[in-house]
């Protein structure tokens, strides 16, 4: 595949499905056929991706980036054998690392559904272009991954709040907000993924969706809780109760 059409969640996905090493291969610099130039995007998207699995504990040599021309034959060999005895090195994905491969899956997968908020916070990074091989290994720090991953926000339905009005699960892009008739939405908080549609969906005058950093997601409501009765229903079934 051409290297500018891998994407962030392509390569995590791939991790978090327990695969040893992924390779990428690209054209040169400057010799991308699209003006689009899409191989400096991917190697933007390469160094994020490189941070990324090491904060998950994953050695990032598992995954490569490597440009060529595509008369260069002998060197796509050459680089993906020397690609390949690489990840036979590193051995199985969380053996290399001394962590058990499921926990590894575990930790990727849940940095891969952090994505779309990912993507958005580092926007401008990623569309930069570097130009120096030097500037590689500090474009994207430990540190700054870190705080990315540590503070990426969660959104949570009020019920006090919420009017059922549905516009958020309608525009929710990973259906992840259960709602229905009548009923106050819940966000499944594993299906999430931090986009902030539904905080930008719910009416200002129902503000009912909250955006929470750095502390805990309240418990969602039980499923017999969740049932919204209208103050006018309530105040017709009171009139029409005998005494
Ligand atoms: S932030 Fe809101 S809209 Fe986006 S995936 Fe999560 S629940 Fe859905
Ligand atoms: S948009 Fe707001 S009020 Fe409407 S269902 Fe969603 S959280 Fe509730």
């Amino acid at each position: 595949m051409c290297s500018g059409r891998v994407d962030l969640a392509h390569v995590l996905r791939a991790f978090a499905n327990g695969i040893d090493g992924v390779f990428i291969g690209g054209c040169r610099f400057n010799e991308c056929n699209y003006n689009t130039h899409g191989n400096y995007h991917a190697l933007n998207m390469v160094l994020l991706a490189k941070k990324l699995l090491a904060h998950a504990g994953v050695n990032p040599e598992r995954l490569r980036l490597e440009v060529m021309s595509g008369s260069e034959g002998n060197l796509f060999a050459e680089v993906v054998n020397d690609f390949v005895q690489k990840v036979k090195e590193l051995g199985p994905l969380g053996e290399g690392e001394g962590i058990s491969r499921e926990e590894v899956r575990s930790r990727v997968a849940a940095i891969a559904r952090l994505v779309p908020y990912i993507k958005l916070a580092k926007k401008e990074k990623l569309a930069s272009r570097l130009e120096k091989p030097e500037e590689y290994d500090t474009f994207f720090t430990a540190e700054e991954i870190e705080k990315l991953v540590n503070e990426a926000p969660s959104y949570y339905i009020d019920p006090e709040k919420c009017q059922a009005c549905m516009a958020c699960a309608r525009r929710c892009p990973a259906g992840a907000i259960a709602g229905g008739k009548n009923l106050v939405h819940v966000i499944d908080q594993e299906r999430c993924i931090k986009c902030g549609t539904c905080l930008e969906a719910c009416p200002p005058r129902f503000g009912a969706v909250r955006k929470i950093t750095g502390e805990p997601v309240p418990p969602p409501l039980s499923e017999e809780k969740r049932v919204i009765v209208r103050r006018a229903k309530e105040k017709a079934g009171e009139a029409s109760m005998p005494g």
